[in-house]
């Protein structure tokens, strides 16, 4: 029977003397002993075999080496969840990537309402208790011309809180070209159900007319309403009725005309180049009572829901018990805030505004940048994939102008193999790019994978990780 200490598993050091050794003192500080005495347990679990069937040398196996591999697996699994990303994907404000990048005022104003106590529900003036909607009721106020205001947590909750507050019990009616489903779960016919509105659809999908509406029009009607098309267009043979027509037959038969604008943008964005979206100022103009829009789409601020409108429907509104619990948080103020006070500049906002200034970045400006890191990328790419810096077609994205295109720029990867083999290749390249520290995300389209430039601003964090990439085949 051999010595015992003959056998090369026990050469391995033990886990006490591992804890003690100063290679391991800074990962017990920093992750607690604990949890490194686990992943340090579950190491040499994975070594033991390798060891016994002479694969591994239990030698090389020192006590550094040990320590060296569990901070890595602890930094893995103590990385944060939430993880910065590159949106290469050509749609600017993309809703699983979180929409709209705030300004540094934003990011400012966020730290200080997170650090210090705030203002938030009270009168410095009459040292009385206070309301958080005043904080940016009277910039909503200059920059829509709206009566009145109320914010929520986002549109959807803007839209539930509406029907809900002035709809409950009676009917909504809406043309059946508006009955829109906006990604996940918000069905325009759905969430009137949950506020408690009977739906009264009129008209076609393709066309609703003026009379359409009026025949709907009786003792049960709560309320008009009006949906942004968002994430489709309808054309060809197609009729709608202009706002301010639908407003003065609501107002004929004495009921509110909601507008949900989704995007709905505070300024005419063509003065930048860009398509032209409904605004809000408009909409009430026109004579919609209450419009409802986002907080971060078009308009670049943080995630929130506005309601803006005729001062006797919002006090309505605000009387709901479901603002409570559906109404934004001091951080949520404190960005809007920020964001809504660069409005007041127009002038300046494309340069200070991340959404307007990324929107708005010229397609010369992408191209040359596609060409400059088309060398550096062939190169980590290798021989089999051909790398290219062309013209691209991107999207404002986040239901604004769903058949617009932004004339962009990419870089357009295709694999050089068989046909049959290009479509593994890409899904392998597309996975690759997504382990990298930050991830990038492209799209994949014709047979290539495109990475859109418009959003790339950390040119450097890009092109260090570049040598990080595990290329496929
Ligand atoms: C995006 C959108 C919504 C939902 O807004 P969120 O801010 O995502 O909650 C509602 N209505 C329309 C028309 C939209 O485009």
């Amino acid at each position: 029977m051999p010595a015992r200490s003959a056998s090369p598993a026990l050469r391995l050091p033990s886990i006490d003397s591992l804890l003690r050794h100063p290679a391991c003192l800074p990962l017990t500080e920093r992750y607690g002993r604990d949890a490194l005495l686990a992943s340090l347990r579950q190491l040499l679990d994975d070594l033991r075999e390798p060891v016994l069937s002479s694969q591994l040398d239990a030698v090389e196996i020192t006590p550094e080496v040990l320590a060296g591999r569990a901070g890595e697996r602890l930094d893995l699994q103590h990385r944060s969840q939430v993880r910065r990303v590159f949106n290469l994907t050509g749609t600017v404000l993309h809703t699983n990537l979180g929409r709209a990048l705030l300004p540094d005022e934003a990011i400012d104003a966020v730290q200080r309402a997170a650090r210090y106590p705030l203002n938030l529900e009270f009168d410095l003036q009459s040292g009385k208790r206070g309301d958080r909607d005043d904080l940016i009721e009277g910039l909503i106020r200059e920059l829509t011309g709206a009566e009145a205001v109320t914010v929520v947590n986002n549109n959807a909750a803007a839209v539930l809180l509406t029907l809900n507050s002035l709809g409950a019990r009676k009917e909504g009616i809406i043309s059946r070209g508006e009955l829109i489903e906006i990604g996940g779960a918000f069905r325009i016919p759905d969430i009137m159900a949950r506020a408690g509105v009977k739906l009264h659809e009129v008209g076609t999908t393709n066309r609703t007319h003026a009379r359409d509406y009026e025949a709907a029009i009786g003792p049960r009607s709560g309320l008009l309403m009006r949906v942004h098309a968002s994430n489709y267009a309808i054309e060809g043979f197609t009729a709608r009725v202009p706002t301010a027509e639908l407003a003065e037959l609501a107002h004929k038969h004495g009921l509110p005309l909601l507008e949900d604008l989704g995007s709905g943008s505070l300024l005419d964005l063509t003065r930048w180049g860009l398509p032209a979206e409904p605004t809000v100022r408009q909409a009430l103009i026109d004579g919609a009572d209450i419009v409802t829009f986002s907080g971060d789409k078009l308009l670049g601020g943080p995630q929130a829901g506005l309601i803006v409108g005729r001062k006797d429907l919002i006090a309505k509104i605000k009387k709901n018990p479901l603002k409570r619990a559906l109404r934004v948080d001091k951080l949520t103020l404190a960005a809007l805030e920020a964001v809504l006070s660069l409005y007041r500049n127009p002038d300046q906002l494309a340069e200070r505004l991340p959404s307007l200034r990324l929107l708005t970045r010229p397609q010369a400006d992408i191209l040359a940048q596609a060409e400059r890191l088309q060398p550096s990328l062939a190169l980590a790419l290798g021989d089999g994939w051909s790398v290219s810096a062309v013209a691209a077609l991107g999207m404002i994205g986040s239901g604004s102008q769903p058949v617009a295109r932004l004339p962009s720029a990419a870089l357009c990867l295709r694999p050089l193999v068989s046909k049959r083999l290009r479509g593994r290749h890409l899904l392998g390249l597309e996975a690759a790019f997504r382990q990298l520290a930050i991830p990038v995300l492209g799209r994949i389209d014709d047979d290539a994978l495109w990475l859109d430039l418009r959003q790339l601003d950390d040119e450097a964090a890009w092109r260090a990780q570049l040598d990080q990439l595990q290329v496929p085949g």
